[in-house]
């Protein structure tokens, strides 16, 4: 082991887990540790799990086994929701050196003190300055959740809704923007955001702090549809683009029955209502959710409703996922579990009208004004122009002088399926320092 260890670290599931594995990093790092990019250049590895399903499980271990087989000399540490729900069995794997229940970056550094990472850090831990990879920040608010979906072992892992106080938001916020562009809000359930804090506070309040002291763009990563109030849907509306205009709004079913099974706590037409509310005021709108086919006790009649709440809302892209089994949930002992060909087949259909709505979407968008963050600068050798990404979650391609992390509008063109704007330093200049 060298005097610096060099830390790879790997992360599964959402994008609250990836925050939290920087927040590890930044630790690490301020105890000497060094941040490699490739397993082959580590000493030790840190596996950041997650557990939101059973697969998500069974994909830590096998990364694990993997690991230990084609570097028998790396130190395994893994940390994390499974290790939060599962310590004992991880423990037990011969292949790990180290296991943390949970995702705390003290108890993750305290592991792997025996590894050549100092016992104490050098610095105060402050907001988290940076993230080492890729063009947006993740700002976590809050952890935890206080509903209980059926189906969900995110809650058990994480507990109830602690949420950060606004001022360390604010302060790290601004800590990211000298680095990133864009802010990702991430959290468990970001709407119940300062629901628990004294004095209670709101979201949209949030939101409007973050906006007006914080000079990057804003996302909200997913909401449930029926907690976005009326003051973030005006924010979203007038914010002239720096609260991003892209809501990903979870619907898990469109079946009143279904519903009722996973116990969301609204009904089918309280999210369609909020969701077409929304649509109507907020123009563009990058609109995304969240599906769950196959669920327990879900009949082909059940399916065609879900079916048709699709078919009518203005969605531009899905996420649809046939359900899986989680253990310790209640959805795990539910009946009438539903043959995975035909939750299969029922993916695929979902899966197809999204494709298409985006596809209509984007040609929609062909001829007007996006705002636009570059995500990586053009490779000189190649034509394919630079990589970029509209506040409505559009994947575009950027022609002229476009650097990444730089901010900009522009208007929208089609060529063939491909989005693309050009970089007119000259008639569009932007002052954020980015
Ligand atoms: S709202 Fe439901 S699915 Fe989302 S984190 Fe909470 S319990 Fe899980």
């Amino acid at each position: 082991m060298s005097d610096t260890p060099r830390v790879w670290y790997h992360t599964f599931g959402c994008k609250a887990n990836q925050y939290d594995t920087e927040r590890m990093r930044q630790e690490l790092e301020s105890r000497g540790a060094a941040t490699a990019f490739v397993p082959d250049d580590a000493e030790v590895a840190v596996i950041n799990t997650c557990t939101v399903t059973n697969q998500a499980d069974a994909n830590a271990r096998r990364l694990i086994r993997r690991l230990r087989r084609e570097r028998p000399d790396l130190r395994i540490v893994v940390a994390g929701c499974s290790t939060a729900l599962r310590e004992a069995d991880y423990l037990d794997m011969p292949e790990t050196d180290g296991v943390v229940a949970g995702q705390d970056p003290l108890l993750v550094a305290g592991a792997l003190s025996e590894f050549g990472v100092e016992a104490e850090s050098s610095a105060t831990p402050g907001p988290l300055a940076r993230n080492v990879r890729g063009t947006r920040g993740w700002l976590k608010v809050q952890d935890g959740c206080d509903r209980k979906c059926s189906f969900c072992a995110t809650r058990v892992a994480r507990g109830d809704s602690i949420s950060r106080p606004p001022d360390e938001v604010i302060e790290e916020a601004k800590a990211l923007a000298r680095h990133h562009p864009e802010l990702v809000i991430t959290g468990i359930h970001i709407g119940h955001y300062g629901l628990d804090l004294e004095p209670r506070i709101t979201l949209s309040d949030l939101c409007t702090r973050l906006l007006g002291e914080v000079d990057a763009r804003i996302r909200l990563s997913s909401i449930e549809a029926t907690e976005i109030d009326d003051r973030l849907v005006g924010l979203l509306r007038d914010s002239g683009g720096q609260l991003a205009r892209h809501l990903h709004v979870p619907m898990q079913s469109g079946s009143e029955e279904v519903l009722r099974l996973m116990r969301r706590w609204h009904t089918r037409e309280a999210y369609r209502a909020r969701v077409l509310e929304i649509a109507g005021l907020v123009d563009p709108l990058g609109l995304g959710a969240d599906i769950i086919v196959g669920f327990p006790g879900e009949t082909d009649a059940h399916h065609a409703e879900t079916r048709a709440l699709v078919e009518e809302l203005p969605f531009t892209y899905l996420h649809v996922f046939p359900y899986s089994v989680r253990d310790r949930t209640v959805a795990a002992s539910l009946p009438d579990r539903v043959p995975g060909d035909v939750a299969a087949a029922r993916s695929r259909e979902l899966r197809e009208i999204g494709v298409e709505k985006g596809i209509a979407y984007r040609a929609a968008r062909a001829g007007t004004t996006a705002d636009i963050v570059v995500e990586q600068t053009a490779d000189p050798d190649t034509s394919a122009g630079a990589s970029a990404l509209t506040g409505d979650y559009l994947r575009i391609r950027v022609f002229g002088d476009a650097e990444g992390g730089e901010r900009f509008t522009a208007p929208l063109t089609l060529e063939g399926d491909q989005l693309i704007a050009r970089r007119e330093r000259a008639l569009l200049p932007y002052s954020a320092s980015v």
